[in-house]
């Protein structure tokens, strides 16, 4: 397959999706020559993405994320705005399939123009797949995207990986049970900007408000992810679709709120520092596993750390110091 970068991005500003989804394979694609093209796309690109909201989402499977994510982005839609809907599954490498990328999710919202969803790009390792879903989120804002929901499961550590590419976090939760039965780690309530007991609806009303005061007090105790927000705890029903426009006055606010304080840009700019630091070692982990001299040397490496005959500390010297001498370059 072959790329004409500068086609591609003249393309995409003009909102065409055809060049967008062409512009995602580039950058999901693995080949050295596809990377290349992929940076000069995101280069040529970047200064017309970051318009928009980043929203990541994250619940227990059957929490009702995909259920919630059509009735929230239907009312997005009829807001006025372009909604783009990413996901991060780490899991669809072991899977083989991605939990989250199933054709039958959020059937209307597909079929919208004006909404874009993308599943999980497979991958090995997280590091691999979120470095490919920020991509995708740029190419999305800069295709004119100034919704972005990014949605994760909980597994893992995709939803710190999820936290830490959008502006506001987003936890769905079940009614009934404390957090411990839902599987939820302590660590995430800590991440959220707004908690929403889901399936507040029939019989499941009345739980559904009582766990939505035991979160308010869960979350009293938490130190504050952001000075000037208190995380609101609200109860919505996705598939009766109450509570949905509640829950965007909230985003709104939110982001008018930590706008005027300035910490969206400063975690903005957070992020882009730390995400810059984790493509330079991802890059250089997968340079240094593609050397051919240092993959000859990794098997028996391997076998003597596991041996416990070498400390892992001396083998990692070894094949750092393998790497470097086959990759000096003559000083100029
Ligand atoms: P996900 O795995 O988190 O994406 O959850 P789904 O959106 O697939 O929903 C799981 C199940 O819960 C489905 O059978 C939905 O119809 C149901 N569900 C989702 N939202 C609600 C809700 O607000 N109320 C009720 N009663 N059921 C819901």
């Amino acid at each position: 397959m072959t790329f004409d970068v500068e086609t591609l991005a003249r393309d995409i500003l003009a909102g065409k999706r055809r060049a967008l989804s062409r512009a995602i394979t580039l950058v999901e694609s693995t080949r050295a020559d596809h990377r290349e093209q992929a940076i000069a796309l995101l280069e040529r690109l970047t200064p017309h993405a970051g318009n928009s909201i980043r929203i990541g989402i994250t619940g227990v499977p059957g929490a009702g994320k995909s259920t919630f994510i059509e009735a929230a982005g239907l009312h997005i839609l009829e807001r006025g705005h372009k909604l783009a809907v990413l996901a991060v599954d780490p899991s669809s490498a072991l899977s083989g399939g991605s939990i989250l990328g199933d054709k039958t999710r959020m059937e209307e919202l597909s079929r919208r123009r004006e909404a874009f969803i993308r599943p999980s790009p497979a991958g090995k390792t997280l590091g691999g797949v979120t470095r490919r879903t920020r991509e995708t989120m740029l190419l999305c804002e800069a295709a004119g995207f100034d919704v972005v929901i990014v949605e994760t499961v909980g597994v893992g550590q995709s939803e710190t990986a999820v936290a830490d590419m959008t502006d506001m976090f987003l936890l769905l939760l079940l009614p009934g049970g404390g957090d411990d039965l839902q599987g939820i780690k302590r660590g995430i309530m800590e991440l959220a900007d707004l908690v929403l007991v889901n399936k507040a609806d029939g019989d499941l009303s009345a739980t559904a408000n009582h766990s939505a005061s035991d979160y308010i007090h869960a979350l009293r105790l938490l130190h504050p992810r952001t000075r000037n927000w208190q995380v609101p705890v609200k109860t919505c029903s996705a598939l009766e679709q109450r509570g949905i426009a509640e829950a965007w006055d909230v985003v709104t606010r939110y982001r008018e709120t930590l706008t005027a304080s300035g910490e969206l840009l400063q975690r903005r700019a957070q992020q882009a520092k730390s995400w810059m630091w984790t493509e330079t070692a991802e890059s250089l982990l997968s340079a240094l596993r593609s050397d051919q001299q240092v993959a000859r040397l990794i098997p028996q490496l391997e076998r003597a750390v596991t041996a416990g005959i070498k400390p892992p500390t001396v083998a990692a010297a070894e094949l750092l110091d393998a790497f470097l001498q086959n990759n000096r370059r003559p000083l100029d």
